[in-house]
Order: structure tokens, then C-alpha cells, then sequence
């Protein structure tokens, strides 16, 4: 625009606005993918984080019916009352926890499902905790509904430091209204055992402050690991905390844009308002699928889990034998998160430089730890092919050893 800076146009807010890193990397690793294949070789893509398998046919035939049924108008913002009653089922089904449709908010993707309630919850300056490794979102939206984001250290197992979390929680002067917790964790693949849940739980009730719990990486624990919903811990608990899920993780559904949340009714009377006003209903005919995924068979699930696990144990076995990598054992999600500080020297300075010479000359595609709030590590997606594992696994090993 000839005369003006966009500074003088645009909203300070949007212009302090991070672009998603994941998304920016996606692109990249794509345009850089093209060019390659050209000459005959690829990106190993461990960037951005989404199920390589397909959507199950089950799941696409019922979006084909919605389509042959005309089921394609809006919809009620909040979603269709049969994908609200699938989803109370879900939660008494997976979490028992017992919910009626009023308590349920059917959204696009979890990702505008969470924008949705930090926007209901924050005034300007208000605090919104936030537990360290984060999901790159989370920061940039309570910015956005111009909250100040509180971020928390964690310990050596990359779980939270209860200790620095009531420290944060004491020096803030505003009203902190919201921590997020998310487990099994992105990035970190950590999963909270009970105790250390009830422990944040406490700090919460004790603090009048409301919990997100993320859960969209629920389905896909190891080992002995369980998964704990907190609203189900008690019914001071329920009241307080916002549960978040999707398909969109869980049934290989990213594209599809469905997430979902569980609240106190009085909290989604309101959150219906923006949802209403906003973006109105999450794609029609994908609610449809999202009833099938939810109601239907769950076999699909049960197979990439176990296919998840067999990839995990691999590429952390292989990540282990690198000399200078240190990586916690995830339990849950898919992603591993060394620490890849050590080889921080030749002009590598940080995680960024890390993962753009692992781009540049590995071709591999990892994203920058800096991007979850530490900058010692590297997020690595595992929710690849296995044979990509292995070449990716390769690549990453020679790239170390030159440094
Ligand atoms: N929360 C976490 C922890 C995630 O990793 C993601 C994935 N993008 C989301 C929320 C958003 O999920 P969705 O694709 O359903 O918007
Ligand atoms: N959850 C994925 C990731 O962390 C998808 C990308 C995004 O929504 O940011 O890579």
C-alpha cells in the first residue's frame, strides 16, 4: 500500500501475531519436496504432526451419504444433535464421565474449539497458564484475546515443575483465569500419571482457575501408561474444567476440521454465542463422518496405536544410539523431543539453526523446539511410513555426526 506502513493499518495484535510454525514449516518442507523429486529424492517429513494413515472407509462412506442426503446446509452453530449425543456417549464411553448435549460444543477442529473458550474466559491482561513444552497455538491465542500467557518450566521428564507453576501463580497480580493441560503431551509425549494431574487439579481448585484439558492425543498411549481425564476426578473438579478431543488425531481425521469440548453448561451458553457469531457450524457433512467415527467401529484406532507404538520404540532406539542425543522415553502422541543442545557449536546456535541445516542439507524435516517454548530441543513426528523412519533415522544420524 503506496504511502503507509502496514504498521499504521493493521491491528498491533495481529501484527505481533506469530505465523504457526508448524504450518509455515509444512509448506516449506513441501516446496522444497517438489523441487527434490524432481532429481529423484524426497523431504523425510517429521515436521508438521498428523496421522499418515487415511481416514477409515467406514468414516468416508458416511460423509458420502450426508453428501447424497442433502445433508448439506448449516447446521446449528454448536453442531447437529446427533453428533452432540455421539460425543456425550464418547465421554461416558472413554472418560466416564457423564455430560447431557447441553454440556457439549461441536467445533472446527480443537484448535478453534480452544480459541473459543480462551476467548470466553480472557479479559485484556488476564493470565492464562501455560504448561512448558507447550502446542505452539496456545501462547499466540491467549495473545490474541490479549491475555498475557504464563508459561511454566518442567523438570528432567519434561513434566511440569509443580513447584515453579504455584510461584507463577503467586507473583501474577491480574487474575490468571485458565491453565492448559495437555496429555499425553505435544510436544514432549509425556503422559501424567494420576498424582501429577491431581497435583496441577488442586493447585486449580485452590486457585479458583479454570483447566483446559486437552486431550487430543488420548487414544494413543504405550506401555503401562493410562490416560486421566481431570474432570473426572471429582465433581468440583467437573465444574471447572473444560475437556477438548477431536477426530481429528484420533480417527486420522485432520483434514476434516471437527474438535469438540465438555463444560459446565453455563460456560457453553456462552461460548455458542462467539461460536454463532464467528465461525457458525463445522462443516456439515463432516459432522456426519465425525458420528460414525465416534459411534462406529473402533477398530481402526486399536491398529494405529499399535502401529504408533512399533514406530516409537524403533525410532527411539535409534535416536538413543546417537552419540550427543538425549531423549526422554514418550509414552503417549507421536512425537519424540531430544534434547539436541549438545551439537549446538560449528554455527549451529539454537534449535532453529539446528532444524534448518537438518532441512538444508539432511533433508529431513523436524520443527524447532523453540516453537514449544525450549530451544535445547527438536520436535520429531513419528506418524510416518516405517521405511521413512528408517531413512529419516539414517539421515538425522549422519547429519549429527558431522557436526
Ligand atoms: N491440541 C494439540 C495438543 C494438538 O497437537 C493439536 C493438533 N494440531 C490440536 C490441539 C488441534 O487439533 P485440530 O486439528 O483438531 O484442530
Ligand atoms: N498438531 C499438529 C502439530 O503440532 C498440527 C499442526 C498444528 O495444528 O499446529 O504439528
Amino acid at each position: 500500500m503506496r504511502g503507509r506502513d502496514m504498521e499504521d493499518i493493521l491491528s498491533k495484535k495481529v501484527l505481533r501475531l506469530e505465523e504457526s510454525p508448524t504450518f509455515a514449516l509444512d509448506s516449506r518442507a513441501n516446496d522444497i519436496d517438489a523441487e527434490l523429486k524432481k532429481q529423484g529424492d524426497f523431504v523425510v517429513r517429521f515436521g508438521i504432526g498428523q496421522p499418515d494413515f487415511n481416514t477409515p472407509d467406514n468414516i468416508k462412506e458416511a460423509a458420502k451419504q450426508a453428501i447424497d442426503d442433502n445433508k448439506t446446509r448449516y447446521t446449528p452453530a454448536t453442531g447437529v444433535k446427533e453428533l452432540k449425543q455421539a460425543i456425550v456417549n464418547k465421554f461416558k464411553r472413554d472418560n466416564g464421565l457423564e455430560y447431557g448435549t447441553e454440556n457439549i460444543l461441536a467445533g472446527i477442529g480443537a484448535k478453534q474449539v480452544l480459541d473459543t473458550i480462551i476467548r470466553a474466559f480472557v479479559n485484556p491482561g488476564d493470565g492464562v497458564l501455560v504448561l512448558k513444552p507447550y502446542w505452539v497455538s496456545y501462547t499466540q491465542q491467549v495473545l490474541l484475546s490479549d491475555g498475557i500467557p504464563l508459561e511454566v518450566d518442567f523438570k528432567d521428564n519434561l513434566k511440569p515443575d509443580t513447584g515453579h507453576l504455584k510461584k507463577v501463580i503467586s507473583d501474577f497480580k491480574n487474575p490468571i483465569k485458565l491453565i492448559i493441560v495437555n496429555s499425553p503431551n505435544n510436544p514432549a509425549g509425556t503422559v501424567y500419571a494420576e498424582e501429577e494431574m491431581g497435583e496441577i487439579a488442586k493447585i486449580c481448585l485452590e486457585n479458583g482457575i479454570h483447566i483446559i484439558a486437552d486431550e487430543v492425543y488420548e487414544k494413543f498411549i504405550y506401555d503401562s501408561a493410562r490416560h486421566y481425564s481431570i474432570a473426572g476426578f471429582s465433581s468440583d473438579l467437573k465444574d471447572i474444567t473444560i475437556t477438548v478431543n477431536a477426530v481429528s488425531k484420533t480417527y486420522a481425521m485432520t483434514g476434516w476440521r471437527v474438535g469438540y469440548c465438555a463444560a459446565h453448561k453455563d460456560i457453553i451458553v456462552h461460548m455458542s454465542k462467539i461460536q454463532g457469531q464467528s465461525p457458525s457450524n463445522p462443516c456439515s457433512i463432516a459432522q456426519w463422518a465425525s458420528v460414525e467415527a465416534l459411534e462406529g467401529s473402533q477398530k481402526s484406532v486399536g491398529i494405529m496405536r499399535k502401529e504408533y507404538e512399533m514406530r516409537r520404540d524403533y525410532a527411539y532406539e535409534r535416536l538413543c544410539r546417537i552419540d550427543g542425543m538425549k531423549c526422554v522415553l514418550p509414552r503417549g502422541a507421536f512425537y519424540l523431543f531430544p534434547d539436541v543442545s549438545g551439537f549446538y557449536r560449528g554455527g549451529i546456535r539454537n534449535s532453529n539453526d539446528f532444524s534448518e541445516r537438518l532441512l538444508e542439507q539432511a533433508k529431513v524435516a523436524v520443527v524447532p523446539g523453540s516453537a514449544f517454548g525450549d530451544d535445547r530441543y527438536i520436535r520429531i513426528s513419528y506418524a510416518a511410513a516405517i521405511d521413512k523412519i528408517e531413512e529419516g533415522m539414517d539421515r538425522i544420524e549422519k547429519f549429527c555426526k558431522a557436526i
